[in-house]
């Protein structure tokens, strides 16, 4: 079964998140595995209003630490205590913005997993590490700083395809894909600019194994067109 995964990134609070939440739970998404990570200050509303459904809540980060004075930081425990099955890590966008690196994104998927939770590790190479040639090596030392897990999922986001409307072409995510499985043998996500008129296609390839969905998460209408093309990929 395909998993989709909605990053919310910084929108809805609690309002539109519940409004999106009681949308979604009169769906009937079968067949594929959904989740959502709406910010930190949405997840109570989320996992309140998706209790008794399949859909799973996730947040978009976590620290590694059960506690401590980590001002700005959210853990496990923390995340656990509010019915938070699990997290994103080591986004691009944290890569890009805040200062996250591989050995930090290793450490919070550790942490999570030690503590139970389900973890989406995001990994993938900038536009100049793809023109450089460099995808391959870049991969491989992103996925390296993660150990494989039961509950460990990666995510393969080419950041030249995030929020661009450039797509991976199938044949690109594929390569991607039967990479980092060579490195690391966990489920792999793509993620980049996938749409309800792309998902099929990218979805169909053997070794993508669901989608990390930004944009096209935030519309009811469009994040369940993609639930429902994963769901229909025959596995
Ligand atoms: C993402 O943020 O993980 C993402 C893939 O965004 P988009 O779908 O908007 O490219």
């Amino acid at each position: 079964m395909k998993l989709i995964a909605g990053n919310w990134k910084m929108f809805k609070g609690p309002g539109a998140a519940a409004e999106f939440c009681l949308g979604l739970r009169e769906e009937e998404l079968e067949g594929v595995d959904v989740v959502v990570t709406p910010p930190f200050v949405s997840l109570a509303v989320a996992v309140q209003l998706l209790a008794g459904t399949e859909i799973a809540v996730a947040a978009q980060n976590v620290h590694w630490d059960e506690e401590g004075a980590y001002t700005g930081e959210i853990s496990p425990a923390m995340l656990l205590e509010l019915g938070v099955y699990g997290a994103i890590v080591g986004h691009s966008e944290r890569r890009q913005y805040f200062g996250e690196n591989d050995e930090t994104a290793g450490k919070r998927a550790q942490g999570a997993l030690a503590a139970g939770m389900f973890v989406i590790g995001c990994v993938g190479e900038t536009e100049e590490e793809r023109e450089r040639g460099e995808t391959e090596s870049v991969l491989r030392r992103q996925v390296s700083a993660f150990e494989a897990d039961d509950n460990l999922v990666l995510a393969y986001e080419p950041v030249w395809a995030i929020g661009t409307g450039k797509t991976a072409t199938p044949e690109i995510a594929q390569d991607a894909h039967a990479l980092i499985k060579s490195v690391l043998d966990v489920p792999v996500l793509y993620g980049g600019s996938v749409k309800p008129d792309n998902a099929a296609v990218l979805l169909s390839q053997p070794d993508v194994d669901g989608a990390l969905v930004g944009g096209a998460s935030l519309e009811l209408e469009s994040f369940t067109a993609i639930c429902r093309a994963a769901a229909n990929i025959p596995s």
